[in-house]
């Protein structure tokens, strides 16, 4: 029977497909973004110890409140904002059901949504099934390996219309690892200020930047937290991106629609995993370590790749890496991964994936994406490929 496609363009996610061309090809896989290594034993123990203990019936629809509770306490420690924890937050099925929820709660029919490329590729689905009509502004790539893409305000600024009616950010950012600076929040303030906009920020990469001034966090401004829905995910921060729990903060009249779409998606999360989570979280040495985890992984696959014809550019944050590409290869970034795939055993994924139109040649600038997150083994292997590329 005949059905007309809501999402007539899109596919197959970019990882899904990395990650399956990596398996049939026996390549190892630095696409998609998750770790090789198991969680903390104790964080796992947790889980089972909530099991046992009789956690294991609906929870509470907006997350249980020992876990609403420890993101309040984290959230404001390290950003200053004291977010209410029956008002204004909110577990989730991953940040992804976040996001998809927090989309549909605001966009109506015909409302612009402003995505800023490159972009990560759950955003541009959900607007669309809102009826939205996504308007994309490029970042300014950088100019050499020293510096990290970054956004002309100006840009945002001026495809700001009567229409728009959210802006959606993401940093840390993925693919590039882009951070935001105080000055960023200077010109976003201003832009915003005397309209209805509201504001996205998807904070999942929050406990990993390797910058002296730590993460910036939307909620950390008054005039910015007031209109955000700042979303974040423990996949990132504790080793669990198969879990999928993750949270929303967000002032109450925006969390109260929140909600109404979250009850009829999920209703709730996996009660063991909220147990465990929160109980773990409230050792705060659990995401604070994360940097110096993390900065040592990048460091060997920046320096293994400077030993090879790849370029690596600087990575402020996240658990990705960008490599110029250029002196191996004319081939565009899509089909370049492919062949790096099959041909030298190593999966990674391209940076025009992250782009309206990957083909356009403006979406391309022989850039492809590492992931990192990988035992120092995996790490060698791959390196010790790519070293004949
Ligand atoms: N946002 C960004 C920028 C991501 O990289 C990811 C995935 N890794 C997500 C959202 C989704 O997070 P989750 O797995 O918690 O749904
Ligand atoms: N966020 C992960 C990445 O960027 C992938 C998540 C997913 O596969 N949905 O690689």
């Amino acid at each position: 029977m005949h059905l007309t496609s809501k999402l007539p363009e899109i596919g197959t996610t970019i990882f899904t497909v990395m990650s399956k061309m990596a398996a049939d090809h026996q390549a190892i896989n630095l696409g998609q973004g998750f770790p090789d290594f198991d969680p903390d034993p104790k964080l796992i123990n947790m889980v089972s110890e909530a099991m046992k203990n009789g956690h294991n019936q609906y929870p509470f629809m907006p997350g249980i409140e020992p876990l609403r509770d420890v993101i309040a306490d984290k959230v404001n420690t390290l950003y200053g904002h004291q977010y209410n924890k029956d008002t204004e937050i909110t577990i989730t099925s991953g940040a992804t059901q976040a996001i998809m929820a927090a989309i549909m709660a605001v966009v109506h029919a015909g409302d612009e949504v402003i995505v800023v490329e490159p972009s990560y590729d759950s955003y541009v689905p959900a607007i669309r099934l809102s009826g939205g009509i996504p308007v994309f502004v490029q970042m300014i790539p950088p100019e050499n390996q020293d510096q990290a893409f970054r956004i002309d305000w100006n840009m945002i600024a001026d495809a700001i219309t009567e229409k728009t009616k959210l802006l959606i950010l993401n940093f840390p950012h993925n693919p590039t690892g882009a951070v935001l600076t105080a000055s960023d929040f200077d010109a976003l303030e201003e832009i915003i200020e005397n309209t209805n906009i509201f504001l996205l920020s998807d904070e999942v990469y929050e406990h990993i930047v390797f910058e002296p001034q730590g993460h910036l966090s939307l909620s950390s401004r008054e005039s910015l937290a007031k209109r955000t829905f700042v979303i974040s995910s423990f996949g990132k921060t504790t080793h669990t991106t198969g879990w999928k729990v993750g949270y929303c903060c967000a002032p109450a009249n925006m969390t109260t629609e929140l909600r109404k779409v979250h009850q009829f998606m999920v209703f709730t999360v996996p009660s063991p995993f909220q147990h465990a989570l929160a109980h773990y979280t409230k050792d705060a040495s659990t995401y604070e370590n994360l940097p110096d985890f993390y900065r040592e992984k990048r460091n060997r696959l920046y320096e293994g790749l400077l030993k090879t014809r790849f370029k690596p550019y600087v990575c402020p944050s996240t658990f990705f890496l960008l490599a110029d590409y250029s002196e191996i290869s004319d081939l565009n970034e899509a089909k370049f991964s492919q062949w790096l795939t099959k041909t030298h055993g190593v999966a990674v994924i391209p940076v025009s994936a992250f782009y309206k139109d990957p083909d356009d040649p403006l979406s391309n600038h022989q850039l492809v994406r590492f992931c990192f997150a990988k035992k120092n083994e995996t790490l060698d292997m791959a390196l010790e490929r790519l070293s004949s590329v």
